[in-house]
């Protein structure tokens, strides 16, 4: 997915300008054609001239679509782009395809969206419209209709009418959802969850989009280095059960419908930047509005550095990484049942059915719960009867009323429980245990979004009837 902190692009862009436009490595030929001057070195060994590097690259991109079958002349895709160099790339790449020669064109029709995140990056106003200009200017070439969507939108149940063109989108001063989006990532703590949410927010409001616009495809602009980052990070951050969904070539989470692709991630970063160079592309410069630039901050930042120092010094470290990750993430089954989804990713629940075997999540919970010195109530019973502040909840259901009801009603399994109404716990079982760590530091529920407490509330009503009907049959 396209990333605002993915701007270490820049930095090598501009040593590969030097190398391409100074040095013919040393006088050697092309490997492949053994006729041009070589200007392109690849993996510290592969040397190409331009012209098969550019043949390379296209038959690669090519090939990733081609090999799965999945997309069709007719579909409407969606390119997620950010304004940095693996959108911009891919966006060029789809463009170059279109322009083939009859049989081997792309016919699919094209649609961008930019997320305007600008207001959770301390970007001012002027700030925020002026990369929106910037987007427009690099997009308007390539003839793609292109949308823009606010962050602040996630936040909100009905908000999809507000995905609007490019050059009608307007930033205001003052604007409520903003500062809501923003009370909402200030009341966390970490940088780690901050960074999180972030990349969750923005992906709902993307698959939003693209089902608001009729897409039924929605292209990631991910290459092989952001996703070995991903795959590492997501391990660290308790996500290891979706890493098929974060990393995988295709994530049909939403079936058929809407299937999520990425089709730069047999790319390298070296790759992507020497054909961002070669064509000349322009970019958009984020790190000289970032404020943080920090490697240790958070988790993901530590990864990165860590990774790329690591690949630097051996070489197949990242491609190793990914490699490895493609043979694990295929193997995890979606449920489609809604109920046992997470409220917030959309993930499907990976603490669930946890009541009665022995789990590491059951086993963090239990060390957490005895670390924090509790050991008068749920200790002996299990964690099943702690108090609502505690770690065991994250695992245990919590509901007073067992039936799901609002409390005022005899009726089981009412509606009229409001979301105000929900206790931490209740929100926790709703989520899966990667954002349960987001708001794991004693978060106020109570100024969680209203989404979020109405999928909970839906949710948990939804489980109270399908016990209620399982209990009846029996
Ligand atoms: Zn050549
Ligand atoms: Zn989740």
């Amino acid at each position: 997915m396209c990333s605002l902190n993915d701007n270490d692009i820049d930095e090598e862009i501009s040593t590969l300008e030097s190398q391409m436009t100074n040095s013919i490595l040393d006088g050697k030929q092309c490997q492949k054609c053994n006729n041009e001057d070589a200007t392109i070195k690849l993996r510290s060994k592969y040397i190409y001239c331009q012209s098969c590097f550019q043949v390379s690259v296209t038959h690669k991109f090519r090939a990733t679509l081609g090999k799965s079958k999945m997309v069709r002349p007719n579909d409407k895709v969606l390119v997620a782009h950010s304004g940095n160099g693996k959108s911009t790339a891919l966006l060029h790449l789809i463009k170059a395809g279109m322009h083939e020669s009859v049989h081997k064109r792309l016919v699919f029709q094209t649609q961008v969206i930019y997320i305007d995140e600008g207001m959770i990056n301390n970007h001012s106003i002027d700030e925020r419209r002026s990369i929106i200009n910037e987007i427009q200017c690099q997009i308007q070439p390539l003839e793609f209709e292109t949308f823009v969507a606010s962050l602040a939108v996630s936040l909100d149940q009905n908000n999809f009418a507000k995905i609007e063109k490019i050059q009608d989108y307007l930033i205001l001063d003052n604007n409520r959802n903003d500062k809501q989006l923003i009370e909402f990532f200030n009341n966390l703590k970490s940088e780690t969850s901050k960074e999180d949410l972030l990349k969750k927010l923005r992906f709902r409001v993307i698959v939003h989009a693209a089902k608001l616009l009729g897409c039924n495809k929605i292209f990631f602009a991910d290459d092989s280095t952001s996703l070995s980052i991903c795959i590492l990070t997501n391990v660290s951050l308790g996500r290891g059960a979706q890493l098929s969904l974060d990393v995988g070539f295709i994530n049909n989470l939403y079936g058929d419908d809407l299937i999520i692709m990425r089709p730069l991630k047999d790319f390298t970063r070296d790759e992507v930047n020497y054909y961002l160079n070669m064509h000349n592309l322009k970019i958009i410069d984020l790190k000289k509005l970032m404020t943080n630039t920090d490697s240790f901050s958070s988790i993901r930042k530590l990864t990165e550095h860590f990774l790329t120092d690591l690949d630097s010094q051996f070489n197949g470290t990242i491609s190793t990484i990914f490699r490895v990750s493609e043979k694990v993430s295929a193997v995890v089954a979606y449920s489609v049942d809604q109920s046992e989804h997470c409220i917030l990713c959309d993930a499907p629940l990976d603490t669930s059915n946890l009541d009665d075997i022995t789990s590491a999540i059951k086993a963090t919970a239990f060390s957490k719960l005895i670390s924090s010195g509790h050991t008068q109530n749920g200790v002996v019973n299990g964690i099943n009867n702690s108090d609502d502040n505690n770690s065991e909840n994250l695992v245990e259901p919590s509901h007073s009323n067992t039936d799901g009801s609002c409390g005022n009603c005899a009726e089981s399994g009412c509606m009229n429980k409001k979301p105000n109404t929900l206790s931490s716990k209740d929100i926790s079982l709703c989520l899966c245990y990667g954002c349960r760590l987001i708001f794991n530091d004693s978060y106020n529920h109570e100024l969680l979004p209203k989404f979020l407490m109405n999928n909970a509330k839906e949710q948990l009503c939804l489980k109270t009837m399908r016990n209620e009907i399982t209990n009846f049959l029996l």
